[in-house]
C-alpha cells in the first residue's frame, strides 16, 4: 500500500475529507477523513465508491487536433498550444477581446480558476469568462451581494448541530448532499425539527416533521407571508434591525401587499392553511433556525428574489451570525465557492471584487500589473452561448464541463459550437457530447492526479492532493492556461511553477488594499474574503495545509461564522432588506404543453456520469433515464409505467422510461439531468429546458419548463 494521502471529495459542495491509498496492484481505496471538519469521517455512496472511478478507460491522454474530415489526430503539446494561442491572438486582433471567451467549471481547482480569470480579465481584456456554476448557485451569489454587500455564506455546518429548527427549501439533501443530511438527521434525534419545502415528496421529505409541497415557483409568496407573520406577531429583533439594517419598511409593505391574508398565501402556494401556519409558528417560536436552500430556489427566473425573501426573515429576527442560526446556501459543485472567490463569474473580479466598481478594478489591475483590464461585466453562460451562435464570440475555450448536455436549450448550445470558428476543450474524458465539436482537445489531470485547493459550502478551504501518477501527456489545467498565456506574450503574469505559487498570489490579492475602515478610498467595511493568514505559506506549509474557513486571520486561524457583530460588507456596514415580489415562472403550461418539467439529480450519479458511470454499484442503482409522473397524468398522456415515452417541449425532445410516483405533484414531471448521448440516445433533458434566466443572476429556470409526454 502507498502512504495515505488526505484529499477532498470531487463531487458535491459538502467538501468531505477523503483518505486515499493505492495498493501495489493499482487499486485505490478510500475512507472518510475523521480529522476533516466538514464530514468527521463520513462519506456518502458516491464518495465511498471513488476508488472504482479512477481507471483510465475513456480518458483523453494526448492533445488532439480536428482534421478537415472531422476526425481527430494526435498532436504534440507545442502544436496544440500554438493552435490555441494563434487562434485567440488572431481573433482578438481582428475583432477585439470580447470576440473570445472562456467557459469553465466548478470542477476546476481554485488555482486553475484563478489563472483562467486572470488571463481573461487582466490580460486578454475581456470579462467573457463564465462558469457552469452559473447554472447552480449564481442566484445565491446575487442574493448574498444584495443583502450583505458580498457573496458570503454567514454560517457553518456546526450550526446544524445547534439548531432547534432546520428549514430546507428546494433541496433534496438526502440525495444531493448526503453527509450534510446525515448531520440534520442527528440534529433531529437531538430534538431539532425539520421542515422541507419542495414541490416533490423526495427522500429528504421522509425525515421531515413537516413537508410543504408548494406549487413550483411560489417560494417568494411563502416567505413574504412568513415575513409579515413574524412582524405582526412581534418576532422581530428591533435593536438588530435598527442598528444593522436598512430597507425594512419598503420590504414589509411589499410583503404585506403580496401576501395579503394567510389563506391567500396558502392558496397561491398550493398548501393547506393549517400546514402553512404550522410552519410560520415553528419559525416564530424557535430562535435557532437555519434555513438552507439549494437549486430548487436558485434555478428559477425569480431565483435571486427567492433567496432574498429567505434572508429577509433572518434579518428581521436578527437570526444570523450566531450559533445555530442563519440563511445557508448549499453549493452544488465541489469548487463552486472557490471559483466565486477568484472571480470565475463574468460579473465579478478576483477576491470578491466587482467589475463595475472602478476602485475594485484599480485594485486588481495594479496588483496584477495587467496590460488590458476588462472594463465591464462579461456575458453570463446562456447569453455567452447566444453570442457564440450569433458570431459575436468567435473563439471559445471550454474547461471541464459539457455544455451540450448541461445548458438549457442544449441543442442551441450544440448549434453554437458548430458555428464557432475555434472551439478548444480541456477535459479528462475524450468522447463527450461537447468534445465532438472541438477543434483542439487538451488532456487535463483528473481527481487523484490534481493538486490544489477547493472551498466547500461553509467557506472551508481544503486541499485536493495527488496520489496517482500523471497519465499519458495530461497536464494540470493551471499549467495549460499558463502555457497558452505565455504564447500570447504574457510571460510575466503567468510564470507560475506550481499551484502553491498561484495560491499565494490569490491569498495576497484577497488581503491587498483590504484594510479596516477609514483608509482613503476603501469602503467603511472591508471585504470579508481575506486570506491574510495564508499569504506567506511555504511550499511545505501549503502541502500540509489543514482545512480552514475563511476569513483566515494573521495567525492562521479561520472563522466559523460571519456578521456576528452586525457588521456587513456594504460600504456603510449595514445589511439590506430587499423588497421581493412573487413572479410566476416565465413560461406557463397550456393545452399543447400541459405539464411542468422539473429536473435534478439522482442519489448515485454526478453530473454527466463520466466518473460515477464507471462504478458498477453506482451505475446499477439507476440504470437508465426516467420520467417520474403522477399516475393520473400518465393515464391522460396515454403512457404506462415501465414503457418508454417521448417528452417534448418547445425547445426539444427526449426519450425516457415512465415511472409512476417519484413524489411528483399532479401536473408535474421529474427527469434526472445525468444521461446524455454517451449513455443513451435522445436522453439529454437539457435539450428540453427553456432558456429563461433570472434577470439579476442569469441563472436558468431548470425547475419549470412546460412539456407534454407521449407514447414513444
Ligand atoms: Fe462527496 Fe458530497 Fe458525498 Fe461528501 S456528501 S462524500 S462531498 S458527494
Amino acid at each position: 500500500m502507498s502512504a495515505t494521502v488526505a484529499t477532498t471529495c470531487p463531487y458535491c459542495g459538502v467538501g468531505c475529507g477523503v483518505l486515499a491509498q493505492v495498493a501495489v496492484d493499482g487499486a485505490v481505496s478510500v475512507q472518510g477523513d475523521v480529522a476533516h471538519g466538514s464530514n468527521h469521517g463520513r462519506l456518502c455512496v458516491k464518495g465511498a465508491a471513488l476508488g472504482e472511478t479512477v481507471d483510465l478507460q475513456g480518458r483523453l491522454l494526448h492533445p488532439k487536433l480536428r482534421a478537415e474530415d472531422g476526425s481527430f489526430r494526435r498532436a504534440s503539446w507545442d502544436e496544440a498550444l500554438d493552435r490555441v494561442a494563434d487562434g485567440f491572438r488572431r481573433i482578438v486582433d481582428q475583432h477585439g477581446p470580447d470576440a473570445v471567451a472562456l467557459y469553465v467549471s466548478g470542477q476546476l481547482l481554485t488555482e486553475d480558476y484563478y489563472v483562467a480569470n486572470k488571463l481573461a480579465k487582466g490580460y486578454l481584456g475581456t470579462a467573457n469568462i463564465d462558469t457552469n456554476s452559473r447554472l447552480c448557485m449564481s442566484s445565491a451569489v446575487a442574493g448574498h451581494k444584495r443583502a450583505f454587500g458580498e457573496d458570503v455564506v454567514p454560517g457553518c455546518y456546526e450550526d446544524l448541530d445547534q439548531a432547534e429548527l432546520i428549514v430546507l427549501v428546494g433541496s433534496n439533501t438526502a440525495w444531493c448532499h448526503p453527509v450534510l443530511f446525515q448531520r440534520m438527521v442527528r440534529a433531529q434525534e437531538n430534538g431539532a425539527r425539520l421542515v422541507v419545502i419542495d414541490p416533490r415528496f423526495t427522500a429528504t421529505c421522509e425525515s421531515a416533521d413537516l413537508h410543504l409541497p408548494v406549487k413550483p415557483g411560489t417560494d417568494v409568496w411563502l416567505f413574504n407571508g412568513l415575513l409579515s407573520f413574524l412582524f405582526q406577531h412581534g418576532v422581530m429583533d428591533v435593536g438588530f434591525v435598527d442598528t444593522h439594517t436598512d430597507g425594512l419598511n419598503a420590504t414589509l409593505a411589499t410583503a404585506a401587499a403580496e401576501a395579503g391574508d394567510y389563506a391567500t398565501v396558502a392558496r397561491i402556494c398550493g398548501v393547506q392553511l393549517s400546514d402553512l401556519l404550522a410552519f410560520y409558528r415553528l419559525f416564530a417560536r424557535h430562535e435557532r433556525v437555519v434555513s438552507l436552500f439549494s437549486q430548487g430556489v436558485n434555478q428559477s427566473s425569480s431565483g435571486t428574489d427567492k433567496v432574498n425573501s429567505i434572508i429577509n426573515c433572518h434579518l428581521l429576527t436578527g437570526r444570523i451570525g450566531r450559533p445555530g442560526m442563519g440563511p445557508f446556501s448549499i453549493t452544488g459543485q465541489p469548487n463552486a465557492m472557490g471559483g466565486r472567490e477568484v472571480g470565475g463569474l463574468a460579473n465579478m473580479l478576483a477576491a470578491h471584487m466587482e467589475l463595475h466598481d472602478p476602485v475594485h478594478r484599480d485594485i486588481v489591475q495594479s496588483f496584477w500589473s495587467s496590460p488590458h483590464m476588462a472594463a465591464q461585466p462579461g456575458l453570463k453562460a446562456v447569453a455567452l452561448f447566444d453570442a457564440v451562435l450569433e458570431g459575436r464570440v468567435k473563439a471559445l475555450w471550454i474547461m471541464g464541463t459539457n455544455p451540450v448536455v448541461s445548458l438549457p436549450d442544449a441543442d442551441r448550445a450544440r448549434r453554437a459550437l458548430n458555428a464557432c470558428e475555434l472551439v478548444v476543450c480541456t477535459d479528462v474524458i475524450e468522447h463527450t457530447d461537447t468534445n465532438r465539436h472541438a477543434h483542439v482537445l487538451l488532456p487535463a489531470l483528473a481527481w487523484g492526479e490534481k493538486d490544489g485547493t477547493v472551498t466547500s459550502s461553509e467557506r472551508r478551504l481544503s486541499r485536493q492532493r495527488p496520489f496517482l501518477p500523471v497519465p499519458g501527456e495530461a497536464r494540470a489545467d493551471w499549467r495549460i492556461i499558463c502555457d497558452v498565456a505565455q504564447r500570447l506574450g504574457f510571460a510575466e503574469g503567468f510564470g507560475f511553477q506550481s499551484p502553491h505559487e498561484i495560491f499565494i498570489e490569490h491569498a495576497r490579492l484577497t488581503a491587498f488594499r483590504n484594510h479596516p475602515p477609514g483608509n482613503g478610498d476603501l469602503p467603511a467595511s472591508p471585504r470579508q474574503l481575506n486570506l491574510s493568514g495564508l499569504t506567506s505559506l511555504t511550499r511545505q506549509a501549503y502541502d500540509s495545509m489543514r482545512p480552514v474557513q475563511w476569513p483566515v486571520r494573521e495567525d492562521g486561524s479561520g472563522t466559523a461564522r460571519l456578521f456576528a457583530g452586525g457588521q456587513f460588507a456594504h460600504p456603510d456596514g449595514r445589511a439590506r432588506f430587499v423588497a421581493t415580489s412573487g413572479r410566476a415562472p416565465a413560461n406557463a403550461t397550456d393545452r399543447e404543453y400541459p405539464l411542468v418539467l422539473n429536473t435534478g439529480r439522482v442519489r448515485d450519479h454526478w453530473h454527466t456520469m463520466t466518473r460515477t458511470g464507471k462504478s458498477p454499484r453506482l451505475a446499477g442503482h439507476t440504470s437508465e433515464p426516467y420520467v417520474d409522473m403522477h399516475p393520473h397524468d400518465a393515464l391522460r398522456s396515454g403512457v404506462r409505467a415501465g414503457e418508454l415515452a417521448s417528452v417534448h417541449s418547445r425547445w426539444g425532445s427526449m426519450v425516457a422510461r415512465v415511472r409512476h410516483g417519484g413524489g411528483v405533484l399532479a401536473g408535474t414531471v421529474f427527469v434526472p439531468i445525468h444521461w446524455n448521448d454517451q449513455f443513451a440516445s435522445d436522453a439529454r433533458v437539457g435539450g428540453l429546458v427553456n432558456p429563461v434566466v433570472d434577470p439579476v443572476s442569469g441563472e436558468p429556470e431548470f425547475k419549470h419548463t412546460p412539456v407534454r409526454v407521449e407514447p414513444f
